[in-house]
């Protein structure tokens, strides 16, 4: 019976079956853009938990942020055998070529966390325009009045402007008002910290300083920015917001130089897609994924089968939350308090 058992699961992938198969032993490609980025070592481990789990095995590529060398790595991790992709896009619309081939091959292919807006393939993400609101309701609580700074994302990831709408939503009755007033804002090339820095640098020599707050897209960014706010003595007394719960930024948090950042529990964004493109490499339909709903929000507009996780704010009155959720240690974020 064994022996029957294990000839079945060798022959899976040629033997047609009537209803779904599930087959171990696939093989799961992951594409990461820019995998210096703290958070995407959180997001691998529970992929390579998750798939490890469910006894498929997990192939990785970085394109260390280039648009180029991210075509040519799924390409690679196509002729390794990937029964399914993974891909977190450096640049939403480069990477279309590559997409379009996989689907053509039959190859199921996940936008992992950044929108691939293409019909074919399934959407993981965690709500960010929500992200952006809630950077903004917590830079505007401190500062309901004064100049505004926005350092945005990478401008080739669909996350940058999802963040920027969410944060002008908050905001655009104090702007319209004349109480919050733009004074610079500006895109980070590849999300980098040290881009970050010098685009605030910049934003504060335009405004000989009279900076009142600052919207950073994420704790990259508003590292960046607060080692310019830093230079100037400006750091601590101005707002500043992030997102991912870089353990950098919480202990910023807990130093007061930080204001917020937004929790997406990348634990479970892995361990999601992991789940999906095993089933999805096992035949099974994009809209019967279990929590599937439909998403058309994207620039354009097309229709896309998705899910949406929950970001949760973090300032510095409810650090405990990421410390009692296993995330990271009181030591780690209370260091030098
Ligand atoms: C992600 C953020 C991340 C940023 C830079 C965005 O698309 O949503 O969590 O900080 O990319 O890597």
């Amino acid at each position: 019976m064994k022996k029957f058992a294990a000839a079945l699961a060798g022959a899976v992938f040629a033997v047609s079956f009537a209803g779904p198969v599930f087959a171990k032993d696939k093989i799961i490609g992951v594409s990461w853009s820019n995998f210096q980025e703290e958070r995407w070592k959180t997001d691998e481990t529970a992929i390579k938990a998750a798939l490890e789990a469910n006894g498929d095995k997990y192939i990785s590529a970085d394109a260390q942020s280039s648009a180029a060398k991210q075509l040519t790595d799924v390409e690679s991790l196509i002729a390794q055998g990937a029964n399914a992709l993974i891909i977190l896009a450096q640049d939403s619309g480069a990477i279309g070529p590559a997409v379009e081939k996989a689907t053509d091959e039959g190859i199921p292919v996940i936008g992992y966390d950044r929108l691939i807006e293409n019909k074919d393939a399934f959407y993981i993400t965690f709500d960010n325009k929500e992200v952006g609101r809630m950077q903004a309701r917590a830079v505007f609580a401190v500062k309901p009045e004064g100049n505004y700074a926005f350092i945005k994302g990478n401008a080739a990831d669909p996350n940058a402007d999802f963040l920027f709408a969410g944060q002008m939503e908050v905001l655009e009755d104090a702007i319209d008002a004349g109480k919050i007033k733009n004074v610079g804002e500006a895109y980070t090339d590849g999300w980098l910290p040290a881009n970050a820095q010098k685009n605030m640098e910049q934003i504060l020599t335009a405004n000989n300083n009279d900076v009142d707050a600052v919207v950073a897209s994420n704790d990259g960014t508003a590292g960046g920015a607060i080692a310019a706010l830093s230079a100037q003595g400006l750091a601590g007394s101005v707002p500043v917001s992030g997102q991912d719960a870089d353990f950098a930024a919480l202990n910023r948090i807990a130093l007061g130089t930080q204001t917020v950042s937004v929790w997406k529990d990348s634990r479970e964004l892995g361990k999601n897609a992991a789940m999906i493109a095993s089933e999805l490499a096992d035949g099974k339909k994009m809209d019967e994924i279990s929590g599937v709903q439909k998403f058309s929000g994207g620039p354009e507009g097309i229709e896309m089968n998705s899910i949406f996780l929950k970001p949760v704010p973090i300032t510095k009155d409810n650090l405990d939350l990421v410390i009692d959720a296993g995330w990271v240690t009181k030591d780690v974020v209370c260091q030098g308090v």
